[in-house]
C-alpha cells in the first residue's frame, strides 16, 4: 500500500464543509467545544479498552488535553493521549459522515437551506457539527495521530476545500508525532487568528463549555478546568464544603443553599443531578423571569444552560446541574424540546427534590420555613402538577386563625390533628390581610364554634384548595360555603360570643325587613335570607352553594375582560 494517499471527501461532507466556510454564524467558539469533546472521548476509550483507572500511567504519557498557540506562525494545537487512530479508522471516521456527529446537522441542513442564510447559521449554533465545525476557523488542518494497538504514525492533511491527504510518516517525522493519541495543528484563518492564539480567550471558552472534562486541560502549559465534575462523583466522598463551592462556581452566592440534592439514576434513565435550594428567591423582576433551569451536561460537556425542560416552572428556583449519558453531544435545540429522555429525567427529579422538602419539613420546620419564605411565590404554582398532587399538598403552608399573628404557619397536615372530633371539612378564608379574614362576617360562625380556618391572603392560594379539593378524609371548603348546620353540630367554643336572641315582635316583623331589602337590592342578588351564623355582623355576603367563592369570582371577572 503506498504510504501516501489522496481521497475525495464525500458529497455530503464537501456540502457541509462549504457551508461552515461560507457561514455568516458568529460564534465560531464551538469549534473547540468539538475538538476537546472527541480528546476527552478518545482518552476515554483509551481508559476503556486498556481497562485503566489511574489519570497517569508509568510506562506511557498521562491521560491529558494539552492545547497552546503560536501567535506568530497564527497556529492553534490540540493535543490528546487518547486511542488515535490508524488509517482505517481515520478514512472511516473522519472521511464518512455517518460516523460523524454531523449526520443529524445534514439532516435538518436541507430544510434551512430552502429558507435562507441564516437559517443555515442558526443551525451550526443549534448544533455541535463535530470535527469538521474546526472549518470556521481553520485554512488548514493537520492531524497526527498514532493508533494504542500500534503501526506508524499517520497524518492526515486537509483545507477543507474537497479532499484530504493520509501519509505514513517517515522515521524523522515520526519522532514528533504522539507516542500515543491525537495531535492537531490548526492554520488559522488570518482574520480570527489574534482572537484564537489568545491564551485568554482559550481558557474562557473552555471554562465555558469544557469546564468539566474528566481530564486535565492545559493551555499554554496552564490548567484549566479546576472545579471537579462534582455531580459524577460518589455521595459519600464529597464533603460539604465541596458542595457549597459548587454552588457559589455556580451562581455565584456566597451564601449557603438551604438544601442540596444530588442523584444518580440509572433507571429509567441515567443521569446524575446535583442541584440546589438557594436561600434566597430570585426577585421578581420582569428581566429575570426567564433567568432559570439547569444546566445540561452530556458526559461533562455543556450542552445547554438553563434548560428549561427538566424542571417545571414551579421549581425554577432551583439552580443546578443534570448530566446524562443516553443524548448525544450534539443534539438540537428543537429535537432537545420534545425529547421523551429530558421527560422522564424532569419527573423523576421532581420527585427527588418534592422528596427533599418533605424531609425538611419533618426534620427541620426552620428551615423549611425559611424555603417558604424564599421561594413559595414560585412553588405554588405546583398545584398544576395533578401527578403529584398529594405530596404538593402536603408541601402548602397558611397563616391560620389558630395562630397568634400573620408569621407562623401550617401544613393541611397540622390542621388535621387539631380538627374537632367529627370534623370532616377543612375550612379556610380568603382575605387580603390576617386582619381582614378576622374581621370577616364569615369567620363568625367558626370563632363561635373554635374551629379552625385557614387563612389564604393571596389569589394563589385559592386556585390551590380548588385543586387540592381533598386531603386525607377531608373536604376543602371555603368558610363562605360552609353549611351552617353541619356547623351548628358543634357546641360553642367556650369564649363565644353570645348572640342576642329576637323577641316575639322582631320575629314578627323580619319577613317585613326582608322583603324590604330584597326589593331595594332587586335582581342584584338571588335571596335575602335571616342568618343563624352571624353574631357581630349584621349582614354578610353569600354565594348560592356549589359556586366559586366571591374573591374567585372577582378574580375570574379581571381575567374575562
Ligand atoms: P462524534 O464525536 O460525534 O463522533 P466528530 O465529527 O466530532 O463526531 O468526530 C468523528 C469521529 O472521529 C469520532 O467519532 C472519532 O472516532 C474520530 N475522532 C475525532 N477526533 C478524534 C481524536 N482526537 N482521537 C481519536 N479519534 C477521533
Ligand atoms: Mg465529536
Amino acid at each position: 500500500m503506498a504510504s501516501k494517499d489522496t481521497y475525495e471527501f464525500k458529497a455530503e461532507i464537501q456540502q457541509l464543509l462549504n457551508i461552515l466556510v461560507h457561514s455568516l454564524y458568529t460564534n465560531k467558539d464551538i469549534f473547540l467545544r468539538e475538538l476537546v469533546s472527541n480528546a476527552s472521548d478518545a482518552l476515554d476509550k483509551y481508559r476503556h479498552a486498556t481497562g485503566h483507572t489511574a489519570q497517569a500511567e508509568e510506562d506511557g504519557p498521562d491521560l491529558e488535553i494539552r492545547i497552546h498557540a503560536d501567535k506568530e506562525a497564527k497556529k492553534l494545537f490540540i493535543e490528546d493521549t487518547g486511542v488515535g487512530m490508524t488509517r482505517e479508522e481515520l478514512v472511516e471516521n473522519i472521511g464518512t459522515i455517518a460516523h460523524s456527529g454531523s449526520a443529524a446537522f445534514m439532516k435538518e441542513l436541507t430544510e434551512a437551506k430552502e429558507k435562507d442564510e441564516n437559517a443555515v447559521a442558526d443551525l451550526i449554533g443549534r448544533f455541535g457539527v463535530g470535527f469538521y465545525s474546526v472549518y470556521m476557523v481553520a485554512d488548514e488542518v493537520v492531524l497526527t495521530t498514532r493508533s494504542h494497538q500500534g503501526g506508524p504514525a499517520l497524518s492526515w492533511t486537509s483545507d477543507g476545500k474537497g479532499a484530504y491527504v493520509i501519509d505514513e510518516l517517515a522515521d524523522a517525522d515520526a519522532a514528533n508525532a504522539p507516542e500515543r493519541g491525537t495531535h492537531i495543528e490548526i492554520r488559522l484563518n488570518p482574520d480570527l487568528a489574534d482572537q484564537f492564539t489568545d491564551p485568554e480567550t482559550l481558557k474562557r471558552i473552555i471554562k465555558t463549555h469544557s469546564n468539566f472534562v474528566r481530564y486535565p486541560i492545559y493551555v499554554d502549559d496552564e490548567r484549566v478546568n479546576t472545579v471537579p465534575a462534582l455531580w459524577r462523583e460518589p455521595k459519600f466522598q464529597i464533603k460539604p464544603e465541596q458542595y457549597k463551592e459548587f454552588y457559589t462556581f455556580l451562581t455565584y452566592d456566597q451564601a449557603e443553599p438551604i438544601a442540596v440534592v444530588h442523584q444518580a439514576v440509572d433507571a429509567p434513565v441515567q443521569f446524575n443531578a446535583l442541584v440546589f435550594i438557594p436561600p434566597t428567591g430570585n426577585g421578581f423582576l420582569p428581566l429575570e423571569r426567564d433567568n432559570w433551569g439547569l444546566d445540561l451536561y452530556v458526559r461533562r460537556v455543556l450542552i445547554q444552560r438553563q434548560n428549561k425542560d427538566l424542571l417545571p416552572e414551579y421549581l425554577s428556583f432551583i439552580k443546578g446541574v443534570v448530566d446524562t449519558e443516553d443524548l448525544p453531544l450534539n443534539i438540537s435545540r428543537e429535537t432537545l424540546q420534545d425529547n421523551l429522555l429530558l421527560g422522564k429525567i424532569r419527573s423523576t427529579l421532581v420527585k427527588h427534590v418534592l422528596g427533599e422538602l418533605e424531609k425538611m419539613a419533618e426534620k427541620d420546620e426552620e428551615k423549611y420555613f425559611q424555603f417558604w419564605d424564599a421561594h413559595s411565590e414560585i412553588f405554588k404554582a405546583g398545584y398544576q402538577d395533578f401527578a403529584n398532587r398529594e405530596r404538593f399538598a402536603k408541601l402548602v403552608r397558611f397563616n391560620s386563625s389558630t395562630h397568634d399573628d400573620h408569621l407562623q404557619l401550617t401544613g393541611l397536615d397540622g390542621y388535621v390533628e387539631r380538627a374537632k372530633e367529627g370534623q370532616k371539612e377543612i375550612y379556610y378564608l380568603y382575605g387580603p390581610s390576617r386582619e381582614a379574614c378576622k374581621l370577616s362576617p364569615h369567620a363568625e360562625i367558626f370563632r363561635k364554634k373554635g374551629i379552625e380556618v385557614l387563612y389564604l391572603y393571596e389569589p394563589i392560594d385559592e386556585f390551590i384548595m380548588d385543586s387540592i379539593r381533598e386531603y386525607k378524609e377531608f373536604t376543602l371548603v371555603s368558610a363562605e360555603h360552609a353549611d351552617a348546620a353541619t356547623l351548628e353540630q358543634f357546641d360553642d367554643a367556650e369564649d363565644a360570643p353570645k348572640a342576642e336572641k329576637l323577641n316575639p315582635e322582631q320575629e314578627a316583623a323580619l319577613p317585613g325587613v326582608l322583603g324590604r331589602i330584597k326589593d331595594a337590592l332587586g335582581d342584584r342578588v338571588t335571596d335575602v335570607r335571616a342568618s343563624k351564623r352571624l353574631s357581630d355582623s349584621p349582614v354578610c355576603l353569600v354565594n348560592p352553594d356549589g359556586q366559586v367563592t366571591s374573591s374567585m369570582d372577582k378574580i375570574m371577572r379581571v381575567m374575562s375582560k
